[in-house]
C-alpha cells in the first residue's frame, strides 16, 4: 500500500493535494540529481572547486557537470572566496537575476564570515547580502568537503517544494533582505 496520504479534497493541484505532493517528489528528485551550479569564484577557494571538478572528484558524479555562467540558466549559486564589498552589488545582482527556486553555498571562510580578511573593504560573509543555505567550512575546505556541501544542497532540494518561494518563512526571509 502506498504511503502517499491524499491530504488536500479535491486531489489536485492546490494545496497539499495527491498531485501536488507526488509532483514536488518528482521534481525534487529531479532538480537535486540534476543541479546546475553558476561558480562565483573570486580567489584560492576557486581552485579547489576546480579539482572538485576534475576527473578525480568529479562533481558530475552528482549530475551537476554543467556549470552555468548566466545566472537565468543557474539554480546554484557557489561562491568561493573573498568577497570585497566593492563585489557585493555584483553578486546581489548575479543572485536576483537568478529564477526560483535557486539555492546558494557559501565556500570556504571567506565566503561564510569573511575569513581572516576582517578588513573596512571585505564583506564579513556573504549572508550580509543574500541568504545562504548551505555553509561550508575550511580555508581552503578540501574537494570532499565541497562535495558534502553540495550533497547537503541536494537533500534540501528533495525535501523543498517546489513552492518553496510561496512559503511565508521563505517570503519572510526574502523580505528581511529587502528582496521581493
Ligand atoms: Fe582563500 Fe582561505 Fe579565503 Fe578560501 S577561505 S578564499 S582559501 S583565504
Amino acid at each position: 500500500m502506498s504511503d502517499i496520504q491524499i491530504v488536500g479534497a479535491p486531489a489536485g493541484v492546490e494545496g497539499a493535494g495527491f498531485f501536488a505532493t507526488s509532483l514536488d517528489k518528482a521534481v525534487g528528485l529531479a532538480r537535486a540529481n540534476s543541479l546546475w551550479p553558476l561558480p562565483f569564484a573570486t580567489s584560492c577557494c576557486g581552485i579547489e572547486f576546480m579539482a572538485t571538478m576534475a576527473s578525480h572528484y568529479d562533481l558530475s558524479r552528482f549530475g551537476a557537470e554543467r556549470l552555468s555562467f548566466s545566472p537565468r540558466q543557474a539554480d546554484l549559486l557557489m561562491v568561493m572566496g573573498t568577497i570585497a564589498k566593492k563585489m557585493a552589488p555584483v553578486l546581489r545582482q548575479v543572485y536576483l537575476q537568478m529564477a526560483e527556486p535557486r539555492w546558494v553555498i557559501a565556500v570556504g571562510a571567506c565566503a561564510s564570515s569573511g575569513g581572516i580578511f576582517d578588513t573596512y573593504s571585505v564583506l564579513q560573509g556573504i549572508d550580509e547580502i543574500i541568504p545562504v543555505d548551505v555553509y561550508v567550512p575550511g580555508c581552503p575546505p578540501r574537494p570532499e568537503a565541497i562535495i558534502d556541501g553540495f550533497m547537503h544542497i541536494q537533500e534540501l532540494v528533495k525535501t523543498e517544494s517546489t513552492r518553496r518561494r510561496e512559503t511565508p518563512e521563505y517570503q519572510k526571509l526574502l523580505a528581511s533582505y529587502g528582496i521581493q
